[in-house]
């Protein structure tokens, strides 16, 4: 068995990316969640809070982004390209990031709204989206390899990946990416977007666990090993969402 290395002081730094014009449906919630657990295993956590006019720091080793109105996503669309080179190169260099639904869609290339007005991403993720007629609202199951995830999604954009493109899951409930593909998310290095709100991370520990992983393994090598939390309150949140109507 491979001996799990034993690190003095791991420490992380989580940057929250536009908190104030982007978070919906308590999305912010998803970095408290991977503070938590990673202090609750003595992992140090430096939170940065980045917003307009302000540069990604070099030295970061998870990303977080969430959910907002298409007026929000507006409000960011020239700052974020102003961030589009450093996302890119975070992003090839395996940096884990979890970006939610108005986040997930500037991931991708664009967002046209229903007015027609075409919103810039910044193409991380290959995908584009364009806002539908209908508005998909509610509970939402997926499988992904880490295993079922629980989320609420509430958006109008129906995004399509490209063909050679990885959803991040398969929907067993709800619209996902477009309603019609049964595909959820985008997976491409370690970036995950999904239309998942909640805060999704506070019901499904594997998720989060997963980028806290990613961030420390990279980090300290690849023999650094997580220590197991007692989940029993997480599965319950996870279980009580699951058992939800639509
Ligand atoms: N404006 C986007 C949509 O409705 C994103 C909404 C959101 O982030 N919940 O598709």
């Amino acid at each position: 068995m491979a001996k799990s290395v034993l690190v003095e002081s791991p420490e992380l730094t989580i940057v929250h990316l536009y908190q104030k014009e982007m978070n919906i449906y308590g999305d912010t919630g998803n970095t408290l969640i991977l503070r938590r657990r990673a202090e609750w295993r003595d992992i140090k956590v430096n939170v940065l809070l980045v917003g307009l006019g302000e540069a990604i720091p070099e030295e970061t080793d998870i990303i977080l982004g969430g959910g907002g109105q298409d007026a929000g996503q507006g409000a960011i669309e020239r700052d974020l390209q102003t961030k589009a080179v450093a996302l890119h190169r975070l992003a090839s260099a395996g940096v884990p990031m979890l970006m939610i639904c108005g986040m997930y869609q500037l991931f991708g290339r664009s967002f046209t709204t229903g007015e027609g007005t075409v919103i810039r991403g910044i193409g991380v993720l290959p995908l584009e989206t364009t806002a539908g007629k209908e508005r998909y609202i509610g509970n939402t199951h997926y499988d992904t390899p880490l295993g079922e995830i629980i989320g609420y999604e509430n958006h109008s954009g129906l995004t399509h990946l490209d063909n050679e493109a990885e959803a991040f899951g398969s929907v067993t409930l709800g619209a996902g990416n477009n309603g019609h593909d049964g595909t959820e998310g985008c997976r491409i290095h370690n970036v995950i977007g999904t239309y998942s709100h909640g805060p999704v991370l506070a019901k499904n520990p594997n998720l989060a666990d997963e980028l806290l992983q990613l961030a420390l393994q990279r980090k300290y090598g690849p023999s650094f090993a997580l220590r197991p939390l007692d989940d029993t309150l997480e599965q319950q949140a996870h279980e009580t969402a699951k058992a939800r109507p639509r």
